[in-house]
């Protein structure tokens, strides 16, 4: 190999280098700056249903969390004692700029049943018109906004998973009417290390109609970037203040994660 050749050869090495750092550094892409917009999407929109509200009363065995009378079951979410939301003929309603609620207690894997209403007169649009949450174990939101005729991402729409999952059709109730959820909610496992074992799922009825068929929990919602799991244990249930008049009544939550009736272990006869 002459001296040209060795030179060019070196070169060759040298540039292939160059370029394999740049490829990786753009696959680790640490420097990237999310903006909200990298996690909206705007299709596919979801079929509009006519549906009820799908009323229920609580099993006997349910754990009322909000019957209407105070707010007993519910602190601050900064841990004040005193919730700064206000109570009338039975419904609870956001006391815009107070801040989120949460319930004294803590839950793992659970069925929730919430009913929900944004005002009835329309104020804003889009995120800005009857925005709350219900977030299970604190971190993992379903999205509470007026989707009547309210064009937005469809991945924060009524009956989406914030930012992670579009709700499979658009049942909304019109602004001022009330809406039914039944979240059957299954909390994520973490090993002793905090690494997770298990994902989370959800599974969404709104006023009657599938919206989320088990879906896998990505991690923790968030409104910029990408949802990542930390570890946690049991945790409370959050309802959000996003600066609205949405209200809520009738809650109440039954525990999943020790019940004896799984039906796995069945006494099958040999065949
Ligand atoms: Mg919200």
């Amino acid at each position: 190999m002459n001296k040209f050749m060795r030179a060019y050869t070196l070169t060759l090495f040298f540039l292939v280098f160059l370029f394999a750092i740049s490829a990786c550094a753009q696959e680790v892409d640490e420097e990237r700056e999310w903006v909200p917009e990298d996690t909206e999407f705007y299709e596919p929109v979801p079929p509009v249903i006519e549906a009820q509200p799908a009323f229920l009363e609580p099993p006997s065995d349910a754990i009322i969390l909000f019957d209407g009378t105070d707010f007993s079951n519910w602190k601050m979410l900064n841990g004040d004692e005193d919730v700064e939301w206000t109570i009338e003929d039975g419904v609870m309603t956001v006391t815009p700029g107070s801040g989120d609620i949460v319930t004294r207690d803590n839950f793992g894997t659970v069925q929730l049943y919430v009913e929900w209403r944004a005002p009835a007169e329309i104020e804003g649009d889009g995120q800005g018109r009857g925005n709350s949450g219900v977030f299970l174990q604190r971190r993992y939101e379903v999205q509470v906004l007026d989707s009547y005729e309210n064009e937005t991402y469809v991945n924060g729409m009524a009956g989406s998973i914030y930012k992670q999952y579009v709700p499979l059709a658009n049942p909304a109730s019109p602004p001022g009417e009330w809406n039914t959820y039944n979240i059957i909610y299954e909390a994520p496992e973490f090993n002793e290390n905090d690494e997770l074992v298990t994902p989370a799922y959800f599974t969404v009825i709104w006023n009657g109609v599938l919206v989320q068929n088990r879906v896998e929990v990505k991690g923790n919602t968030v409104y910029i970037g990408l949802p990542e799991y930390s570890a946690h244990g049991d945790d409370g249930i959050r309802l959000q203040d996003h600066g609205d008049l949405v209200s809520f009544r009738n809650i109440w939550v039954r525990e999943l994660d020790n019940s004896p009736v799984w039906g796995d272990n069945l006494p099958w006869p040999e065949y």
